[in-house]
C-alpha cells in the first residue's frame, strides 16, 4: 500500500513548485485544487452547488466561479455551506486516485488548506512548505498580475506558517529552489528508510 505525504504551504510557498518536484521523481501527485475544480463540474455536485446557491451564478450550465468565490470568501457561512459539497466529493475522488496508485510506494496529496479542511488526518507523512511572507507576496503578484491586498486578503484567510509548522513532520524553506530540491532528496530517503523497517 502507498505510503500517503500530504503537501501543504500558504499561498506563493511553492507547494506546486515542490509537487512538480516530486512528479519529476515519478511520484504520483494529486493536486487537490485541479481536482476540485474538476469534480464541480460533475452533475452531482453541480446540482447540489445549484440547489444551495441559485442559478444566478452559473450560466448555462457553466459554473462562474469568480462570483461564487464572491460569495463565499466574504460570508463564513457560505463558505461552510460549499465545502461541504465540495471537500466530500474530493475525497471521494482522491480514494478512487488512491486505488489506482497503490502499487507505488509513494503519493504526494498537495492542498493549501490541508489543516483548514481537517484533511492532513488522512495522511501517513505531512511536510510544509515555507518561505519568508514578503518573498510569497512578492511571488504572487508576479505569477497572478495581482495587488498586495488581494494576496494579503487570501494569506490572512488561511492558517500561519507557524501553526503549520507545529503539526508538520517535515518542513522544507522554499527561498532557493535547489536547497528545497535537495530537502526533498532527503526527507525521501528517510521515508524510504522508515518504510523498510516497517
Ligand atoms: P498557491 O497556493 O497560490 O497555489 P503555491 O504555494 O503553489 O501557491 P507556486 O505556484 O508553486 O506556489 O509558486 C508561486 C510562484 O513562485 C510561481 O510563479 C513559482 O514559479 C515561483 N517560485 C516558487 N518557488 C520558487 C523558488 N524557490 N524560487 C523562485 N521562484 C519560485
Amino acid at each position: 500500500m502507498a505510503k500517503t505525504i500530504g503537501l501543504t504551504g500558504g499561498i506563493g510557498s511553492g507547494k506546486t513548485t515542490i509537487a512538480k518536484y516530486f512528479m519529476k521523481k515519478g511520484i504520483p501527485v494529486y493536486i487537490a485544487d485541479v481536482e476540485a475544480k474538476k469534480v464541480m463540474q460533475s452533475s452531482t455536485v453541480v446540482n447540489a452547488i445549484k440547489n444551495a446557491f441559485g442559478n444566478s451564478i452559473f450560466e448555462g450550465n457553466d459554473l462562474r466561479r469568480d462570483k461564487l468565490a464572491e460569495i463565499v470568501f466574504n460570508d463564513p457561512e457560505k463558505l461552510k455551506v460549499l465545502n461541504g459539497i465540495v471537500h466530500p466529493a474530493v475525497k471521494e475522488d482522491f480514494k478512487e486516485w488512491l486505488l489506482q496508485h497503490d502499487a507505488y510506494s509513494f503519493i504526494v496529496y498537495e492542498s493549501a488548506i490541508l489543516f483548514e479542511s481537517g484533511t492532513y488526518k488522512d495522511f501517513d507523512t505531512i511536510i510544509a512548505v515555507t518561505a519568508p511572507l514578503e518573498l510569497r507576496i512578492e511571488r504572487v503578484i508576479e505569477r497572478d498580475k495581482t495587488t498586495r491586498e488581494h494576496v494579503l486578503k487570501r494569506i490572512n484567510s488561511q492558517w500561519t506558517d507557524a501553526q503549520r509548522i507545529s503539526k508538520s513532520d517535515y518542513i522544507i524553506e522554499n527561498i532557493d529552489l535547489e536547497i528545497a530540491k535537495n530537502e526533498i532528496d532527503n526527507i525521501l530517503k528517510i521515508l524510504k528508510i522508515k518504510q523498510n523497517e516497517s
